[in-house]
């Protein structure tokens, strides 16, 4: 299946934005990119990716443990490693073929359970490029191949605006801000129902948030079945994907699925983005290409969540400047409830 090797020109998608919510770039082939064989040629040219290759091996010599979200999820969270990395790769067209590289870079230096691939197969505003739907899958086969953690990468938002047409669907950023500011306020919980999110209705459910959340439950229930019928494989959890739909930009994905009431649906376990996550682990991410990726040293000693997207990796230059892109998750950063957030980098 992945004989041809084709050649990806990332200074091509160098000049696209570097936001989770852009896009795939619609050029992205069916046939990925075909793994090298692992012999000291490779090992040379740790695996054409050496960014990521430095930054782990830097890592493991520090004393670092990598880890997938299947380890963490079920590891007694009192024991958890002090240096601990549960790497998450959001996988997006354009970062498949790096995530071909960064499979090789695990199984060299980690070994088994080192990462968990979330794969934006079947993203409703991608479905018309049947070419890229073929090239998630047929790199899902490959991380198959290897026994590897596939989850899915989805947007909460868009899938429900995919299924059901509610009265706000057409409003702008502005109209959708005001209206959800008016009539509902994000409280975060944490007490005897659990660690999570409460959509507090202040009057009158007036964008019907009830009835979505219903809906989005038996949305997700498709979407689901719909994974297990094209991969084989049963979604377990989720990592929100951070799309530029006006709703999203009001009401997150990452917030919608941390809404206890969703949480204790039984369709997930958890979402990457959960409050509860990082009473645990720091989120470390590289969205906005921070200095780390070439430093890896920089990274402080702790336990982490590495959102690594594969491009950004293989189209890193050291001589990069550090965007100032917004960060889609700054609301994470007021919501890590039971724990002071340590520096990310070491001065
Ligand atoms: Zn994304």
């Amino acid at each position: 299946m992945f004989h041809r090797i084709i050649s990806i020109l990332t200074g091509i998608f160098l000049i696209t934005s570097l936001s989770c919510g852009k896009s795939a770039d619609a050029t992205v082939p069916v046939d990925i990119v075909k793994p090298v064989p692992i012999d000291s040629t490779a090992l040379k040219n740790k695996f054409g990716m050496p960014y990521y290759f430095d930054f782990i091996s830097t890592l493991k010599k520090e004393g670092f443990v990598f880890w997938d979200f299947d380890k963490f999820y079920t590891a007694d969270k009192s024991k958890l490693p002090a240096k601990l990395i549960v790497i998450r790769h959001d996988i997006h067209g354009r970062d498949i073929n790096g995530g071909v590289k960064a499979v090789q870079i695990e199984k060299s230096l980690i070994g088994k359970r080192a990462a968990t691939y979330f794969v934006q197969w079947a993203d409703p505003t991608e479905l018309t490029d049947t070419g890229l739907q073929q090239a998630y899958l047929a790199f899902i086969n490959l991380l198959k191949s290897d026994s590897l953690d596939i989850q899915p990468h989805i947007s909460a938002n868009d899938l429900y605006l995919y299924y059901d047409t509610p009265t706000w669907r057409d409003k702008d950023v502005t109209e959708l801000t005001a209206l959800f500011n008016k009539y509902y306020e994000i409280k975060v919980i944490n007490d005897s129902t659990g660690i999570g999110t409460r959509i507090i209705t202040k009057t009158v459910d007036t964008m019907n948030l009830k009835g979505m959340n219903t809906r989005l439950i038996e949305v997700l229930k498709i979407y689901n079945a719909k994974w297990e019928t094209a991969t084989g494989l049963k979604p377990k959890y989720y990592a929100q994907h951070g799309s530029h739909s006006p709703i999203n930009l009001v009401l997150n994905n990452a917030v919608v699925m941390d809404q206890l009431s969703m949480l204790h649906s039984g369709t997930y376990l958890f979402d990457t983005y959960n409050t509860w996550i990082a009473n645990y682990l720091t989120y470390l991410s590289d969205n906005n290409i921070p200095s780390w990726i070439g430093n890896p040293s920089e990274v402080k000693p702790g336990r982490y969540q590495l959102l690594m997207h594969p491009w950004v990796w293989d189209s890193y230059q050291k001589s990069q400047s550090i965007s100032k892109t917004a960060q889609p998750v700054d609301w994470l950063k007021s919501r890590q409830t039971t724990k002071k957030v340590q520096p990310l980098i070491r001065k």
